[in-house]
């Protein structure tokens, strides 16, 4: 199945994808004797036979790319593991720097307490994908990229920290006595800065516009 080239099988498709699109100029398929001692393909070997008695397919609420990557996080653990009862002389430090540490979000530390909304706020002004006029520009969504009272580019740091139309809101808030520019705020990962800085976008009404 796996050398035709075409292929209905999502499975195969995604082989010939990852094959395709990698530098392997020559692939060679071995047959596997057994998956005897590999926890997940034990799993999956039980799951499949139990499918054929009931005579129905499982259902999976995963997409193949959700799967592949808990198939990969399981196969590391169990390597791991294996690798760790089978060294007699293991060292802690070693384990310390194989074992994947799991990165939080930003977000997700006690010292934050940001309203999902707020947390998509300044996760746009992070990543630049706001719904401000010059991102909607790009994207060829919103004619004009100007500001209409300053007729300069309107970008977010622009909204935030330079335009006219809130020169006077700014004298409320220390965040710009402090920082010259919305850059400069969000690296601080400071949860009493965002704090400000989202309290001015909404009270300059701009939480639509960012
Ligand atoms: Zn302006």
């Amino acid at each position: 199945m796996i050398t035709h080239k075409q292929s209905q099988n999502f499975l195969i498709a995604e082989i010939h994808n990852q094959v395709s699109n990698s530098e392997i100029d020559k692939l060679i398929i071995n047959w596997v004797p057994s998956h005897v001692g590999i926890n997940v393909n034990e799993k999956a070997d039980i799951a499949a036979k139990t499918a054929l008695v009931h005579g129905k397919g499982l259902t999976v609420d995963l997409t193949p790319q959700e799967a592949i990557r808990k198939i990969g996080c399981t196969l590391w653990k169990e390597t791991i593991q294996e690798v760790k009862n089978n060294c007699i002389n293991w060292d802690r430090d070693l384990n310390d720097s194989i074992t994947a540490t799991a990165r939080k979000p930003w977000f997700k530390t006690e010292k934050y307490r940001l309203r999902p909304y707020d947390i998509k706020l300044i996760n746009r002004l992070m990543t630049g994908y706001t719904y401000n006029k010059s991102f909607l520009h790009l994207m060829h969504s919103h004619i004009s990229n100007m500001c209409n009272s300053c007729n300069i580019i309107d970008t977010p740091n622009h909204a935030i920290f330079e335009c006219s139309k809130y020169r006077q809101l700014r004298d409320d808030f220390h965040i710009f006595e402090k920082f010259n520019n919305i850059d400069e705020v969000l690296t601080t990962k400071n949860p009493q800065h965002f704090q400000e800085l989202i309290s001015f976008i909404y009270k300059a009404k701009l939480d639509k516009a960012l």
